[in-house]
C-alpha cells in the first residue's frame, strides 16, 4: 500500500512524522536511534554516508568531511562542498539526508513511503522550492505537495486548538530565517493563509554574532590579547558564542571560560539583560516586518488572537516578551517548535491536490489589498470557542504567494525598467493570470522572445530574483497581407508548491509553444540602469551577434530587438601596441538611440538593420546630430533606409537617391522614412520630401544604422550617436502591442 508522509527538511534538524491510521493523528517516525528529530548533518566516511547525531558528533569533535546546514543554499547550483575533489550542491545533499530520512521511516513503520509533503520556509523562491522537489525525487520520494512551514506549523496548532475566526501570527526565528505569517481558522477546518513576510538574512546567527562581539571585548580586556587579529583565538570566541547564547536562555548570568594559545585561561561574565539590550534592534526588525504583516491584512495588533512560536531561536526569553509586549498577550509556545512542522505536514500528507484559480484581485500599482472576505476576514466576527477537530481529515489548507511574479518591463517614457507585476504577493495559490503582447516577427530568422521573470515586491528588477530566463521559441512568422506582427499569449503560473511555471500561445492556438529554461544570464545587471545609458561592454547588450530577442514589454510598436545586429571584428589595434582597459568596438542600441564605440581602432564596421517587409505601413523618424562623431575625421555614419542612404561626417554630409547626391545636410536634420501598406515609399529630410518610389508587395527593405571607420588608425574614442529614433508600425488595431490580461487556459 505505502504510506504518506510528512517531512520537514531543516536547516538544523529534520524530522518525518505520518498519520496514525488507528488514531488518525499525526506522529513523529522515531529514526533509527529512536529520536524524534534527526540532525540535519552528513559526513563522508571511507566513501559512506553518516547522517544525524553521529555526524553532527563527528562535525564537533572536528573531523574533516562532515557538512551541515546547506538548506541554506538550496537552489543554487554552485557547489555547496567538496568532498574528496567531488562538488556537491545543497539539492544532492539534500536529496542524500532525504533518501536516509524515508529509509529509517520505512523501517520504524515497516512499510514503504508512497509520497511525501516536504515543507520550506515560506520565502523560499521557485527556485528553491524546485530545487527541494529534485531533491524528494532523487531520493526516490514521490512529492505530493511543498508546503510553508509556518502554515505546517499553524495546522499542528489547530488541530488541538480549532477556533473558528481565530487570526493567527506565526512567528518562526530559526538558525538562519525569519518568516511571520497570519493564517485564519475558517468554517469547517479551513485554514487560510493571509499574509507573509520574511526575512531569510535575520536568524539566530545574527544573535550568536552579538554575544560573539561582546564575549571578544571582554577577553581582549581581560587579557590584553588581539584577538581581532588572531585567527586561531577568534575561531575559539566564535565557536563558544551559539553555546553561550542558549545557556542564557536558562540562566540570567553566567561566566564564560576559554583558554587561548600563548595567554591560557580567562573567565569573563556576561548577563542575559547584557545580551538582551545588545540584541533589541534584531527583535525590533522582526516586530516591523509583524507590522507589516498585519497592515497589509488591515488588521491591528489587538486583532490578532494567537501568536504562535516557531523555530528554536524563539526560545529566547526576550522573544516571548517582546511579543507579549506588542500585542499585550502571552505567544504559545506549547508547540515543540521542533516537531510541530513535520506534524503539520504529516496531516496535509492526507490530502488530495488543489485546483487552480484564474488571478481574482486588481493589480494596481503593483500591489493588491488582500481578498480578505474570502478568507473570513472582512468582518470582525468573533473568535469561537476552543473545539479538537474530530480528526485530520476535516482540516483544508490554503496557502498564499510568498513573493509577486513580475515580469521586467519598460516605462511608458521608455528610459527605465521596472518589475510589472502580474501576480500579486499574498494572493491564494495555485493561480494563473495571461497576458497578451505584440512581437514582431522576423521572416528569416529564428523568432524567439525572452522572458524574465521576476520574484519580488521592488519595483527595481535587480532588488527581485529571477529563476530562470524563459524563452519561448517556435513562433511562426507572420506573413504578408496580414497586420504586423503576431500576438503571443503568456500565461504564469504559481503552482500549489509556489513553483512558476510560463506557457505560451500564438495568436488563438490551442497548443503551447515550446518553452526552455536557460541560466539567467549575468548582463541583467542592466535592468537596473536607465534604459537608454551607454551600458555595454563587449558580448553585453540589448542585442547580440545573431540574437534578436528582447525582454517582453510594452509601449514600443517596434524595437530594435527584431533588428539585426551586425558586428565585423575586422578590428586590428594601434601600431603602437598599447593596451586599453576599453572594449575596443561597441555598439548600444536600444529603442530610441544607437550609440558607437570605438577605440583604439583603425578599421570598423558596425551597425543594426531591420527589415521592414514592402507590404507593411511603416514609419521611422530620427533625429541626426553629426557633431557628435568625434573626433577623428575618418568616422563615418551611414544610413541606409532602403533606397535612399546618407554618407555622413562631423559636419554632416549627403544624401543619396539610387547612387545620386540629391541633398547635403548640416551637422543636425531630421530624416523620415514612410511607408504606406499600398507599398508607397517616401523619405524626407527636414520635413521636404528628398525621395519616392513604390516598392512591390515582394520586395522587402532593409534600414541599416551604421558606423564606419575605415583607413585611419585613432588611439582616442571615436564615437556617434542617433537619438530620438521613433519607429512605428502600424499594428492593424490600437493598443494591442500593450500588455493586456486575457482569458488563462488549463494544461
Ligand atoms: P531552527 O532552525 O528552528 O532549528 O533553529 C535553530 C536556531 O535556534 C539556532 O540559531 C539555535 O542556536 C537556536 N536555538 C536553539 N535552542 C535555543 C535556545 N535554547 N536558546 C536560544 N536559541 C536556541
Amino acid at each position: 500500500m505505502g504510506v504518506s508522509v510528512g517531512i520537514d527538511l531543516g536547516t538544523t534538524f529534520s524530522a518525518v512524522a505520518y498519520i496514525n491510521p488507528k488514531t488518525k493523528h499525526p506522529e513523529i517516525i522515531p529514526n533509527g536511534e529512536g529520536s524524534r528529530i534527526t540532525p540535519s548533518v552528513i559526513q563522508f566516511l571511507d566513501g559512506e554516508m553518516i547522517f544525524g547525531s553521529e555526524a553532527e558528533e563527528a562535525m564537533a569533535a572536528g573531523e574533516p568531511d562532515c557538512v551541515a546546514t546547506f538548506k541554506r543554499e538550496m537552489g543554487n547550483d554552485d557547489p555547496y562542498c567538496y568532498i574528496d575533489g567531488v562538488p556537491y550542491t545543497s539539492e544532492q545533499l539534500s536529496g542524500f539526508l532525504l533518501r536516509h530520512l524515508k529509509e529509517e521511516a520505512e523501517a520504524a513503520l515497516g512499510d514503504t513511503i508512497k509520497d511525501a509533503v516536504i515543507t520550506v520556509p515560506a520565502y523560499f523562491y521557485s527556485r528553491e522550492r524546485e530545487a527541494t522537489i529534485n531533491a524528494a525525487k532523487a531520493a526516490g520520494l514521490k512529492v505530493k505537495k511543498i508546503i510553508d512551514e509556518p502554515n505546517a506549523a499553524a495546522m499542528a496548532y489547530g488541530l488541538e486548538h480549532w477556533r473558528e475566526n481565530a487570526r493567527i501570527l506565526v512567528y518562526d526565528l530559526g538558525g538562519g530565517t525569519f518568516d511571520i505569517t497570519l493564517v485564519v481558522m475558517g468554517k469547517d477546518g479551513q485554514l487560510s493563509t493571509v499574509a507573509t513576510r520574511g526575512n531569510h538574512k535575520l536568524g539566530g546567527r545574527d544573535w550568536d554574532a552579538r554575544i560573539e562581539d561582546i564575549l571578544l571585548e571582554r577577553f581582549e580586556a581581560d587579557t590584553g590579547l588581539d584577538l581581532h587579529e588572531d585567527s586561531e583565538a577568534y575561531a575559539i570566541v566564535r565557536g563558544l558564542s551559539e553555546g553561550v547564547k542558549k545557556q542564557l536562555s536558562a540562566m540570567s548570568t553566567m561566566r564564560v571560560a576559554a583558554s587561548f594559545p600563548g595567554f591560557g585561561k580567562s573567565t569573563v561574565p556576561i548577563s542575559r539583560q547584557e545580551f538582551e539590550s545588545g540584541t533589541s534592534d534584531l527583535l525590533e526588525q522582526t516586530g516591523a516586518l509583524c507590522q507589516a504583516v498585519l497592515d497589509e491584512a488591515g488588521l491591528s495588533t489587538k486583532d490578532v488572537t494567537d501568536v504562535l512560536l516557531v523555530g528554536g531561536s524563539t526560545r529566547m526569553p526576550q522573544v516571548p516578551a517582546y511579543l507579549q509586549k506588542m500585542f499585550g498577550k502571552r505567544p504559545i509556545a506549547h508547540v515543540n517548535p521542533d516537531e510541530a512542522v513535520a506534524l503539520g505536514a504529516a496531516i496535509q500528507s492526507s490530502k488530495e491536490t488543489e485546483t487552480y484559480t484564474s488571478l481574482s484581485v486588481q493589480v494596481i500599482d503593483g500591489k493588491k489589498k488582500t481578498d480578505m472576505g474570502s478568507v473570513g476576514l472582512g468582518v470582525r466576527t468573533a473568535v469561537k470557542p476552543a473545539k479538537k477537530l474530530s480528526g485530520v481529515g476535516v482540516m483544508t489548507l490554503r496557502e498564499t504567494t510568498a513573493h509577486a511574479m513580475g515580469v521586467v518591463a519598460i516605462n511608458d517614457e521608455g528610459d527605465r525598467y521596472y518589475n510589472e507585476i502580474i501576480i500579486p504577493a499574498n494572493h491564494p495559490r495555485p493561480v494563473r493570470a495571461a497576458k497578451r503582447f505584440r512581437f514582431y516577427t522576423h521572416p528569416r530568422s529564428d523568432n524567439e522572445l525572452d522572458l524574465y521573470v521576476l520574484q519580488g515586491d521592488s519595483e527595481n528588477p535587480v532588488d527581485c530574483q529571477i529563476p530562470h530566463k524563459y524563452v519561448v521559441s517556435g513562433i511562426r512568422h507572420v506573413k504578408r497581407g496580414e497586420i504586423a506582427g503576431t500576438v503571443i499569449r503568456v500565461q504564469y503560473s504559481y503552482d500549489a508548491n509556489g513553483v512558476i511555471h510560463i506557457q505560451a500561445r500564438q495568436e488563438d492556438d490551442t497548443k503551447d509553444l515550446p518553452v526552455r529554461q536557460e541560466p539567467v544570464p549575468e548582463s541583467t545587471y542592466r535592468f537596473g540602469r536607465p534604459v537608454a545609458s551607454g551600458e555595454v561592454t563587449d558580448g553585453v547588450g540589448f542585442l547580440q551577434a545573431g540574437e534578436r530577442r528582447d525582454v517582453v514589454h510594452k509601449y514600443k510598436a517596434v524595437n530594435f530587438s527584431n533588428a539585426e545586429w551586425i558586428r565585423f571584428d575586422r578590428i586590428t589595434y594601434h601600431p603602437s601596441g598599447a593596451e586599453f582597459n576599453e572594449p575596443s568596438v561597441h555598439v548600444v542600441a536600444n529603442d530610441e538611440k544607437i550609440e558607437f564605440h570605438g577605440y583604439n581602432v583603425s578599421a570598423m564596421d558596425e551597425g543594426v538593420t531591420y527589415t521592414i517587409d514592402g507590404n507593411d505601413d511603416f514609419d521611422i523618424e530620427c533625429e541626426i546630430n553629426t557633431s557628435t562623431i568625434q573626433p577623428h575625421p575618418g568616422g563615418h555614419l551611414y544610413i541606409s533606409l532602403g533606397i535612399i542612404s546618407a554618407n555622413l561626417t562631423q559636419d554632416g554630409g549627403s544624401i543619396f537617391l539610387d547612387g545620386a547626391c540629391v541633398k547635403t545636410v548640416g551637422p543636425r536634420f531630421t530624416l523620415r522614412m514612410s511607408l504606406t501598406d499600398g507599398g508607397k515609399y517616401e523619405v524626407y529630410v527636414n520635413d521636404v520630401l528628398a525621395g519616392s518610389k513604390t516598392v512591390s508587395a515582394a520586395d522587402s527593405i532593409d534600414v541599416v544604422f551604421g558606423f564606419t571607420h575605415e583607413s585611419h588608425c585613432c588611439s582616442i574614442l571615436s564615437h556617434a550617436y542617433i537619438s530620438d529614433i521613433k519607429m512605428l508600425q502600424s499594428s492593424g488595431g490600437s493598443d494591442e502591442d500593450e500588455s493586456s490580461e486575457t482569458d488563462t487556459w488549463d494544461d
